[in-house]
């Protein structure tokens, strides 16, 4: 009975051996590859400038810092020191090593609990793709049959690789590359024997051992490193003693203001310029256009300028005009500064004072409504109320649209847009790429700049107009512009760069947009607070600045040459009064330039006797909207005109839903009479009766 019994026990124990035997072999064919699972944590990003300079990293998720490099990029040294710290048998083991298994068992079985790992390098990478709790005899299991997927799957050299990628070195370290840099201030592929003792002692207990809080610790497991190194016959005793006495610590923070690099984000990106992003083969490595050089010497410059301006802020951007790519970018002039330092000014969304003008003139050469040099007038104006003047409150006359622009006529710049029409205007304006908040603008107020943009919008804007190319207008049309805001010198430097200065109205932003042939940049003065700044314009305080980066582009190389005239200008026979296509009324002709393939309007204002415009729908006084609540909108004489409601564009239309109140209407004519504005009120009874329909 006894032999039976034994033989039952016997069978029975076999056949649970083989039961187990046979999941254990299996067990790899269903648990995961960990490779596959931890791909889905990225590595941090680099940046590099263009000089190929790294100069900037952003943290990975869960604000880690890692680096993926090849094993080959990792030292031999530091190969040599992690496999003799961790897992001297690591190329001869098939993942799990089985004695060290038997001996861990034997010491968790004796304590009831895990005590001891028995973690391969292999398990190790194994064990860093389970979720973070510790301890259960399952998760033993789990990483033991994911470590032997990983044996069946790859090669060693791909197993240490990844393993020395994604080990934690403490704090927010994680891979050998990136510890390298932080506790060395160099790449792992230059450690020396004494650097990789102290740092492949980490990552058996990152956070306990590491160096920048618990040195004496560290040096400690260094020493135990040291140890095994001369014991497995790496080092002798002497050998070790030595490196144990180098000195080698340079801790490192590479995180730099981060402003430029916030635009070369691959996924966030959704800017006009293309902050070149190619991937280079390491994962996380972004290759920009930064000039490394410039890009310093702009903050040091506007340091310099928002002192001498009074104002605490500043920014610029420089954009390289045939590829639109950002080369440098200041968007706060200290980034430590508590409170907004960190906020990027090129991205803040002002008013753009008079920078928008050359959009205007722009679509006015492009709708054939004027040519560079057709006579404007610069003479005060009402359009039911609302009345510009100029900055210096000083009317000229009569101005060529050259000089209407440059100097930064305020009457000209409205009298355009008032026959351009807002919606036209509009549309340039976001062909462009300057969408923002026209939409929010008050009609003719957006000649002066009523509209907020940012920075970085108003630079892609001037480099689509400066390269002559973007869509915005015909090519002629934008390279007129450019030549328009070259005819006069702009302050600071003797280079004949385009540009256009602007100054929000209560003085709070000072811009200069500036252009060259080959670069356009943006140069912005103020507080981020929006606080004003006693006396400060565009072109006092944001000219010169302009200038001197000119002057910093071109310090080393020759200015290169517009493009000729001849480009997009031909000499044409003009009516002298209106600079457009004469038409037989026209006394006095002149020679003078018009846009190549573009020709010029014909002129209607020469031999038209000027009827004054009258409105006779609606009259003054009240008024009862009809049935459906809209007024007509009526003229004397049938006359094309545009309409202003109370300041605002509302087109060509021939009746206006008006709301109940008083308002002004306005009918501005085509050349050449001046606007017309009569002011009525609708009953509240008509316009309650009307928003019944
Ligand atoms: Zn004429």
């Amino acid at each position: 009975m006894k032999y039976r019994a034994a033989i039952v026990i016997f069978a029975g124990a076999a056949a649970a051996a083989m039961v187990l035997m046979a999941v254990w072999l299996a067990a790899p064919y269903f648990a995961s590859d960990p490779l596959e699972l931890l791909a889905a944590e990225p590595p941090s990003r680099r940046y590099f400038d263009a000089a190929g300079v790294w100069v900037h990293s952003e943290s990975a998720p869960g604000w880690r810092w890692r680096f993926d490099v090849p094993l080959a990029r990792v030292s031999p040294e530091a190969r040599q020191v992690m496999l003799a710290a961790e897992d001297i048998d690591f190329y001869r083991h098939g993942g799990v090593d089985y004695p060290a298994v038997l001996r861990a068992a034997a010491q968790n079985l004796l304590h009831g609990k895990i005590v001891s790992g028995a973690s391969t390098i292999t398990m190790q990478l194994a064990g860093l793709s389970l979720e973070r709790k510790r301890g259960s005899f399952t998760r033993k299991f789990v990483q033991a049959a994911r470590a032997r997927k990983l044996e069946l799957l790859y090669s060693k050299d791909r197993i240490f690789g990844e393993y020395l990628n994604r080990i934690p070195f403490g704090g927010q370290l994680y891979g050998i590359e990136a510890a390298s840099l932080f506790y060395f201030g160099r790449p792992a592929a230059e450690l020396n024997t004494a650097e990789a003792s102290l740092l492949c002692g980490l990552p058996q207990k990152p956070n306990f051992y590491r160096p920048d809080r618990h040195l004496d610790r560290a040096r400690l497991r260094q020493k135990r490193v040291l140890g095994l190194l001369s014991r497995h016959g790496v080092l002798t005793m002497e050998e070790a003693g030595r490196l144990y006495d180098m000195k080698y610590l340079r801790f490192r923070n590479f995180k730099l203001p981060p402003q430029f690099m916030e635009l070369a984000r691959p996924d966030e990106n959704t800017h006009f310029f293309q902050v070149e992003t190619r991937l280079t083969p390491a994962a996380g490595d972004i290759q920009t256009r930064l000039d490394s050089e410039l890009q310093a010497q702009l903050l040091i410059l506007l340091r310099r300028r928002a002192s001498a301006a009074g104002c605490r802020d500043a920014a610029a951007a420089v954009v390289e005009n045939t590829t639109g790519r950002l080369i440098a970018l200041v968007g706060t002039l200290d980034f430590a500064r508590a409170g907004d330092g960190e906020v990027n000014a090129a991205l803040a969304v002002r008013s753009a004072g008079s920078t928008l003008k050359p959009f205007i003139y722009a679509a006015a050469l492009d709708a054939g409504f004027i040519t560079p040099l057709s006579p404007l007038d610069d003479a005060p104006v009402d359009y039911g109320g609302y009345a510009p003047g100029n900055f210096d409150g000083i009317y000229r006359g009569r101005v060529s649209a050259q000089e209407a622009l440059s100097y930064s006529l305020n009457t000209p710049a409205v009298r355009l847009l008032a026959r351009l029409g807002e919606k036209r205007m509009t549309d340039t304006l976001k062909r462009f790429g300057l969408c923002g908040s026209v939409a929010s603008s008050n009609g003719l107020a957006l000649a002066l700049g009523s509209a907020g943009y940012r920075l970085t919008d108003l630079v892609c804007a001037y480099c689509r107009l400066f390269s002559g190319q973007g869509g915005g207008v015909s090519h002629s049309a934008s390279l007129a512009v450019a030549q328009m805001l070259r005819s006069r010198p702009l302050a600071g430097t003797a280079f004949p760069a385009a540009w256009k200065t602007g100054t929000s109205n209560n003085g709070c932003d000072a811009w200069c947009f500036a252009g060259t042939p080959e670069y356009t940049l943006g140069v912005w003065l103020g507080n981020k607070s929006g606080e004003r700044v006693h006396n400060l314009t565009g072109a006092g305080a944001a000219a010169p600045a302009a200038g001197e980066i000119v002057e910093l582009l071109y310090s080393r190389r020759p200015f290169p040459a517009w493009p000729p005239a001849s480009d997009f200008l031909v000499e044409e026979l003009l009516c002298a009064a209106s600079g457009l296509a004469p038409g037989t009324n026209c006394v006095k002709r002149v020679a003078g330039p018009a846009l190549r393939g573009l020709p010029p309007a014909r002129c209607r204002q020469c031999g038209v006797k000027v009827e004054p415009i009258r409105i006779i729908e609606p009259g003054p006084g009240m008024y009862m909207a009809g049935a459906s609540g809209f007024v007509e909108l009526a003229l004397a004489a049938s006359r094309p005109v545009k309409w202003l409601i109370d300041g605002k564009m509302a087109g060509e239309k021939t009746s206006y839903r008006f709301a109940p109140g008083r308002h002004r209407v306005t009918a501005i004519p085509e050349a050449p009479a001046e606007p017309v504005w009569i002011e009525f009120g609708v009953t509240p009874a008509a316009a309650i009766k009307s928003t019944l329909d």
